[in-house]
């Protein structure tokens, strides 16, 4: 497409993974350029070592993540994550 609207995003964690949901709405494709590899199952992985630490999400971030990614929470309650 000639005038094809493109964002990239640098290091796909949750800060970028969310950046490139948000840059979706307003560009016709989005790139997340990430240097390590995804587990195949929610894991802790190289690339993130406080991924071994118990993190919280605040409430404003719960409401946020469901208005970008809806039926998130329950989602996460199933898979006996507390969000
Ligand atoms: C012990 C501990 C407990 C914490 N608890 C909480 C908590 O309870 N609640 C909370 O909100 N936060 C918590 N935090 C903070 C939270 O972990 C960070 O704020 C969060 O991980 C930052 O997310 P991010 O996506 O910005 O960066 P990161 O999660 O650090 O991700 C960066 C990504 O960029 C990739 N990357 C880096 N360089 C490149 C490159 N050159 N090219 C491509 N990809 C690259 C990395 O592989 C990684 O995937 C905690 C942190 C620690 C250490």
């Amino acid at each position: 497409m000639q005038n094809e609207t493109h964002a990239l995003v640098i290091g796909g964690s949750l800060a970028g993974l969310l950046a490139g949901r948000a840059l979706a709405n307003h560009f016709d494709r989005v790139t997340i350029l990430e240097r390590d590899f995804y587990p195949q199952q929610p894991a802790p992985r190289q690339g993130l070592p406080q991924s071994r630490f118990p993190h919280t999400l605040m409430l404003r971030g719960q409401q946020v993540l469901e208005q970008f990614f809806p039926g998130l929470k329950a989602e996460l309650l199933a898979q006996g994550r507390s969000p």
